[in-house]
């Protein structure tokens, strides 16, 4: 018999309308969970539902702009009263921008969706994890918090800033059965790195060449490592970053 790892849980994933987001709110339903799937657009998430649903799963979609402190509130309100509670929390929404030296007119829209919107998000689902003694965050970090990627100094500070949080938490919240980690992942095909690859005017095969496995990831290559962090599986894990990037940061 299969046994799903997720059943009976309830998550909530940020900027899963599409790419990375999109394959973990999938992954966590095909493991069980119900999926609260958010992003700017809900629209999108409502097609999101939709395969969900073709799955034998069940889901929500709704509109959450992370750096509104009020639709996080919203957010974690609604899936509670729709499914009961909160075990999962996928810290998955994030924006680049290309930077040259001198330029500081967009570090604060970065900051504020890819580290501010991290940490609002983990302190409106925190108390209910606390409340059930219970819960699974996962944050999507970046190796360009390890590695220099050309002309990303905010987004690269900022993916830092999330291993730093994500350490700071570890270490206090695990006392009440709350494992928080993050994922760094490698170059992994989606909207976000066509458009980064086109603006640096870097190949695939420069990107691929990078990598120790010679290849682009794929966005279930984040949401499978995603079902383990969320799962009892990785229990004893907590306060981690894991690269997923096919040995880029080895090579
Ligand atoms: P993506 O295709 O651009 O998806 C990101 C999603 O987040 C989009 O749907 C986007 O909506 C949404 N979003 C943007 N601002 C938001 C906000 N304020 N509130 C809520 N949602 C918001 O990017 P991806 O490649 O799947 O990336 C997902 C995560 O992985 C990001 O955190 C990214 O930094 C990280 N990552 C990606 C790669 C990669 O190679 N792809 C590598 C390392 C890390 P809009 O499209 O409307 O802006």
């Amino acid at each position: 018999m299969v046994e799903e790892s997720l059943t009976n849980k309830v998550a909530i994933v940020t900027g899963a309308r599409r790419g990375i987001g999109k394959a973990i709110a999938l992954k966590l339903a095909r493991e069980g969970a119900k999926v609260a799937v958010t992003d700017i657009s809900k629209e999108d998430c409502e097609e999101v539902i939709k395969e969900i649903e073709k799955l034998g799963g069940e889901g929500l979609a709704l509109k959450l702009d992370v750096t509104n402190e009020e639709e996080i509130g919203e957010v974690v309100k609604t899936t509670k009263e729709k499914f009961g509670r909160i075990d999962i929390l996928v810290n998955n929404a994030g924006i680049i921008d290309i930077e040259e030296i001198g330029d500081s007119s967009k570090i604060n829209k970065i900051l504020e969706v890819n580290l501010k919107g991290v940490l609002k998000s983990c302190n409106a689902v925190i108390p209910t994890m606390v409340e059930q003694k219970y819960g699974k965050i996962v944050n999507i970090s970046s190796i360009a918090a390890m590695v220099c990627w050309p002309k990303i100094p905010s987004y690269s500070a900022t993916k830092g800033g999330i291993i730093g949080l994500t350490k700071c938490y570890a270490g206090y919240i695990g006392q009440h059965n709350i494992n928080i980690n993050a994922i760094a992942p490698g170059p992994i095909e989606t909207e976000m790195l066509d458009d980064l690859l086109k603006k640096l005017g870097m190949t695939r095969e420069q990107v691929c060449q990078g990598t120790a496995k010679g290849r682009i990831g794929r966005p279930e290559d984040i949401a499978n490592t995603v079902a383990f962090l969320a799962s009892d599986e990785s229990d004893y894990i907590t306060g981690q970053v894991l690269a997923v990037d096919g040995g880029y940061t080895a090579k």
